[in-house]
């Protein structure tokens, strides 16, 4: 495949975009060369900038559950536009979306919108800590929750009490507040709560992690998680951007069967506009303006566009639940093609897989967290995501993505994606 065209668009990007991107991970550092350039896309397929039709598996990094321009969400944004893109003033669709969001989702008895995920998560931790008037937080090693300081934290040289910051311009004193520990690791989680006993205010976790791969989370582990924090009075945060109305109807915390005190949404909940939200009973979420005194607001939450597109997307997932048991079987499909061609080659492989997120890891032994995620043999990566391109199917071009199939994704396609691996896979070592 040829990409003149999108990597000369990427020159004349880079001149006015800092490294031609507004979200670094589009810009294929990890895998190297130029992005590819998108100009539309429907259904399952990517149409790029140099006329190339692509399989998509990223679906915009797991909004699109339905797949590209899905009618009933495009219809609903045009009529929408039609009356007014923004007024600053409550309009009904705020409710009618938050009444549906409430029905569908385990726990939770309000939500308040928000423009994205980094919003939303951002926010639950300000209520969290100013309902239990405590400063710390833990969350874990390769776990993301957006792009606000408190979650640009790693581990600090040694320390088991706090973590450092991973970007310059996150002070010490933000990082001081977020301890950090293992995914799948109970200890990890009860060293620093009994080193750092009283203060902490949360604990966040992507339930079934999504941004180190896809990392499925051990019973023992999320039984322990809510036990500890419940003893411990510590508000457990589920950051279901990625899960929720992703793994089923209810999110992570159906799907696993474990209650959540705050849960926060992002990506599906807008249905391919800017939407994120935060959740939670009645009690807690009492403590937030203009009816209690944490304070959280936004001239565009709740806009009138990216409500409708959400509203008409979640209501077609609670019409047709189903879609999350095609999507899982799809999904399982994928995983057993993709598994027994990389069998067949002799090449080392871990894949991580739950409900439509799945993940291909070169490496021997099991990725659980994020250290055993970053083992993977990068070198093969890079072949395996080109080769895939080169073959018409597009890739999460980093390891440490989750795909996300969406329901326009055809058993057809699927055998094409498992063919091309055919074709890549020997060329992998
Ligand atoms: C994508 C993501 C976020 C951040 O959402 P944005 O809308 O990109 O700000 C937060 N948490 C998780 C788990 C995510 O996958």
């Amino acid at each position: 495949m040829i990409y003149q065209r999108s990597s000369a668009l990427f020159v004349e990007a880079k001149k006015y975009i800092p490294g031609g991107v507004n979200s670094p991970v589009r810009a294929f550092k990890s895998v190297g060369g130029d992005p590819v350039f998108v100009e539309r896309a429907k259904g399952a397929y990517l149409y790029d900038a140099d006329g190339n039709k692509l399989i998509d598996f990223i679906s915009s990094w797991g909004p699109l559950i339905l797949g590209h321009a899905y009618e009933p969400v495009i219809n609903a944004v045009i009529d929408k536009a039609r009356l007014g893109t923004s007024f600053g003033m409550p309009t009904e669709i705020e409710t009618e979306l938050a009444q549906l969001a409430v029905s569908m989702v385990p726990n939770i008895d309000k939500i308040r919108f928000v423009n994205s995920g980094t919003e939303a998560c951002m926010s639950a931790i300000r209520l969290a800590r100013g309902f239990t008037g405590k400063e710390k937080i833990i969350k874990f090693a390769g776990c993301y929750h957006g792009h606000s300081d408190a979650f640009l934290i790693q581990a600090g040289s040694g320390a088991v009490t706090f973590g450092s910051p991973n970007s310059p311009g996150v002070t010490k004193g933000t990082a001081k507040d977020t301890l950090l520990a293992q995914y799948n690791n109970l200890e990890s989680v009860s060293t620093l709560i009994a080193a750092n006993k009283g203060e902490i205010a949360a604990v966040i976790i992507e339930p079934v992690a999504g941004n180190m791969g896809c990392i499925v989370p051990s019973d023992t582990f999320m039984d322990g998680l809510r036990k500890i924090c419940t003893e411990e009075n510590i508000l457990l945060v589920f950051d279901e951007v990625m899960t929720g109305f992703r793994v089923g109807r209810g999110g992570a915390q159906e799907a696993l069967g474990i209650d959540a005190d705050i849960v926060t949404f992002g990506k599906v909940i807008g249905g391919g506009l800017p939407v994120g939200a935060f959740a939670s009973r009645d009690e807690i979420m009492a403590h937030l303006a203009p009816e209690g005194p944490v304070y959280q607001a936004g001239t565009l939450s709740g806009n009138p566009l990216a409500m409708s597109a959400g509203l008409a997307m979640l209501t077609e997932l609670n019409n047709r639940p189903e879609i999350f048991e095609s999507l899982n079987k799809k999904t399982t499909y994928l995983n057993n093609g993709l598994a027994s061609v990389l069998t067949e080659q002799g090449i080392p492989h871990q894949i991580n897989r739950f409900g439509s997120m799945i993940s291909v890891h070169f490496t021997e032994n099991p990725v659980v967290d994020f250290s055993s995620s970053a083992k993977g043999n990068n070198e093969f990566f890079r072949r395996y995501f080109h080769g895939m391109l080169e073959e018409g199917i597009y890739l999460p071009p980093s390891a440490f993505e989750s795909y996300f199939l969406n329901d326009a994704i055809s058993y057809k396609d699927l055998d094409h994606t498992i063919e091309g691996l055919k074709k890549v896979a020997p060329r992998l070592v």
